[in-house]
């Protein structure tokens, strides 16, 4: 080869699959019920077979122009009409496939934006448990996000504190179906009557519990069955356990939906006509979506359903008889929220719990509820739930035995004189160094143990958490060394 050329030799296919075995050791576990966050997973080993199939059979086509590539539409159509069927949508319904959750919210609440073009300073009204993905929504699309405390109790949202700060540049009010953080339902028939009264719309965020609700007997409405209910979004790479890459966005009329459709014709290019953000679209994850939810269908949902639901009652019994922790708000769906008491603390559990080959998500304090540890239940966990009981029981221990981790004074002090507005690249370096997070070449190297780390930003005000993590993300996507 060349000296002078950085041109890089192909690798055999061997070395590539052996590379991406290397590469993939590093990664939590997507299947085996141990990843209690991130991961879905059904224990349908067919089911996932087929999925994957159609992913290939399906990627490479392009879902950009929905006439040169009809079964890409079909597919489409198809899951919008089932999930339409399950979420009691009235006749004359629509939706559309999107890459995910974030991507369903945005088109919702730009369409709620441009379905009030007479509003010039449009807002919209989130319980404070919204997920950020509306917070995202905000920033990217000019809609002020305008932010009501929930239920301090219930951690549901609070329907009378939000119809208050309902104001005319209100174009949307939302509620969880369940909320990710705490796993509750909010009270969306009377959060929906807010929005009906006042001639606004009301999105029902259900991107991870809409494909679970509608198989467990949840005693309260929350879908389109309520006619304040505008919109929907739910979530196929989530409880309809297919490859990632797709949710889906319903509104109840197509007049609803028309806001987030884009057409350009001022360009010399082909006419560019799209219902979501994305122009060229695999179509690989919808087709997997499609395979994945006709062979469960609705009687293997209903089975996973209970099963995660179970499994989420067990763990919460359990949770009970475990010294120093306990389950923060009884959960209404597969998500649960555990708190420590004052003997230790949850960063810790979850450093012992991934010690012992579980890995449970850390939520740092967030106004007047303290850390907890996220769980997300799938099926697949549920034949494992003595074990996960018995590991979260030692975990917890071992997190007594330690007591509460303590931050280090100088570097809290260090950490609480930074302005969260200037902090520059320098700086970061600094304070990643003093930090003990400082590779050799300057570069982020994240401790075996997290806690103390958790514990640092858990203690930092929320600009200033969002500013250190900008550092840690900006440090960690640098192009490889060569
Ligand atoms: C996962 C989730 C989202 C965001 O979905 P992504 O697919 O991660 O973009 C939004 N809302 C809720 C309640 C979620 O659980």
């Amino acid at each position: 080869m060349n000296e002078a050329s950085d041109a890089r030799a192909a690798m055999s296919a061997d070395e590539v699959r052996a590379t991406l075995d290397a590469l993939r050791a590093a990664d939590l576990p997507v299947h085996g019920g141990r990843t209690l966050a991130y991961v879905y997973d059904s224990g349908l080993a067919d089911a996932d077979a087929l999925g994957l199939e159609a992913l290939a059979m399906f990627a490479g086509a392009n879902g950009l122009d929905p006439t040169a590539f009809p079964s890409l539409l079909r597919m489409e159509n198809d899951l919008v009409a089932s999930a339409g069927r399950i979420l009691d949508a009235p006749d004359g319904f629509v939706g559309s496939a999107t890459s995910g959750g974030t991507e369903s919210i945005l088109l919702a609440v730009l369409a709620a934006r441009e379905g009030a073009p007479h509003v010039s300073d449009p807002s919209m009204v989130l319980p404070t448990s919204a997920h950020a993905a509306f917070l995202k929504a905000a920033k990217y699309l000019g809609v002020r996000a305008v932010l009501v405390d929930v239920d301090p109790t219930t951690l549901r949202a609070d329907p009378e504190a939000m119809a208050a700060a309902v104001d005319d540049t209100t174009v949307l009010v939302v509620a969880s179906a369940p909320s990710y953080a705490h796993g509750v339902v909010d009270p969306v028939p009377e959060v929906a009557a807010v929005a009906s009264g006042r001639g606004i719309r009301c999105h029902v965020d259900a991107c991870i519990g809409g494909w679970v609700l509608p198989h467990l007997d949840h005693p309260h409405p929350w879908t389109f069955a309520l006619e304040g209910v505008t919109s929907i979004s739910v979530d196929l790479h989530k409880y309809a356990y297919t490859c990632k890459g797709v949710s889906l966005l319903l509104h109840r009329n197509p007049a609803l939906r028309r806001g987030h459709l884009f057409a350009s014709a001022d360009w010399p290019g082909y006419t560019m006509l799209n219902a979501t953000m994305q122009s060229t679209r695999s179509g690989g994850p919808l087709a997997a979506a499609w395979a994945v939810t006709r062979t469960i269908g609705d009687a293997g949902y209903a089975r996973l359903a209970g099963e995660a639901r179970q499994a989420t009652l067990a763990i919460a019994r359990g949770v009970a008889d475990i010294d120093g922790l306990d389950v923060l708000v009884t959960p209404d769906s597969t998500l649960l929220a555990l708190v420590a008491d004052g003997s230790c603390d949850v960063f810790t559990v979850a450093d012992e719990m991934l010690a012992r080959g579980w890995f449970t998500q850390p939520q740092m304090a967030f106004r007047d509820v303290p850390p907890t540890l996220h769980l997300t239940l799938s099926a697949a966990t549920a034949p494992s739930v003595p074990d996960f009981l018995e590991a979260l029981a030692q975990a917890t221990e071992a997190a007594r035995a330690a007591g509460p981790v303590s931050v280090d004074p100088a570097l809290a002090g260090l950490v609480a004189a930074i302005d969260p507005t200037t902090l520059d690249d320098a700086g970061f370096g600094r304070l990643l160094g003093a930090a003990g997070l400082a590779g050799d070449d300057g570069s982020l190297a994240l401790p075996e143990r997290m806690a103390p780390v958790n514990a640092l930003l858990d203690a930092c005000p929320p600009a200033l958490r969002e500013a250190l993590l900008l550092g840690v993300l900006d440090r960690l996507s640098r192009p490889t060394p060569s």
